[in-house]
């Protein structure tokens, strides 16, 4: 199985870890020519989304990736991933990939509460030790997602067919079910 991880900006490597730690293949995307048929699933990893989006746009890599996601090409997005697929950002006014049937807001747990470890409760996992960097939530989940993940009345993570987001980031911790339970939805596909 081989996965491509976006790796323009942000917290790509650590996915790579934790994917060829569950006997994944990956390649690392950072040009159009990386784009290739031959992957089986993509991450979109944390980091910046409005400095992604532009360096995706300015690779030429940002219309063939919609196209593929919205083709049914599985992705897993982690933060800066969550939006980036988002359909709708309530605080912000762009929209990037615009797949995912979800609104979300970014920076949504304000200053104070900017990065945090809590423990979840993960529909299909279980407990899940999450960590939150400056991290989005979902405020509204559209038809046909599903919300896997809450804290506090807000998803945080979500699902719809192939498409499989987080708020928080699963790659920082030593816990590989969530990339494992992505491998599955790959191995679905
Ligand atoms: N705050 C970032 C954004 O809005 C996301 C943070 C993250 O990916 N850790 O793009």
């Amino acid at each position: 199985m081989k996965i491509g991880i976006f790796a323009l900006q942000g917290a790509f490597l650590e996915h790579r870890i934790a994917l060829e730690k569950l006997g994944a293949e990956t390649v690392e995307i950072r040009r159009r020519t990386h784009f290739s048929d031959g992957l089986d699933g993509i991450v979109l990893p944390g980091g910046e989304s409005t400095v992604q989006g532009k360096l995706l746009r300015e690779e030429g890599l940002f219309d063939p990736v919609r196209a593929a996601i919205a083709g049914g090409l599985p992705v897993f997005g982690t933060c800066a991933g969550l939006i980036l697929l988002a359909d709708r950002l309530s605080n912000d006014r762009n929209v990037y990939f615009g797949t995912l049937p979800v609104t979300v807001k970014r920076n949504a747990y304000g200053r104070q509460l900017g990065s945090f470890r809590t423990d979840l409760t993960v529909k299909g996992i279980g407990n899940y030790p999450a960590v939150f960097i400056r991290a989005p939530y979902i405020e509204e989940v559209g038809q046909g997602a599903e919300a896997l993940a809450e804290v506090a009345g807000k998803a945080v993570a979500v699902r719809k067919d192939s498409q499989l987001a987080t708020a928080f980031h699963p790659e920082l911790t030593d816990d590989l079910r969530i990339h494992a339970y992505f491998l599955d939805m790959v191995r679905d596909a």
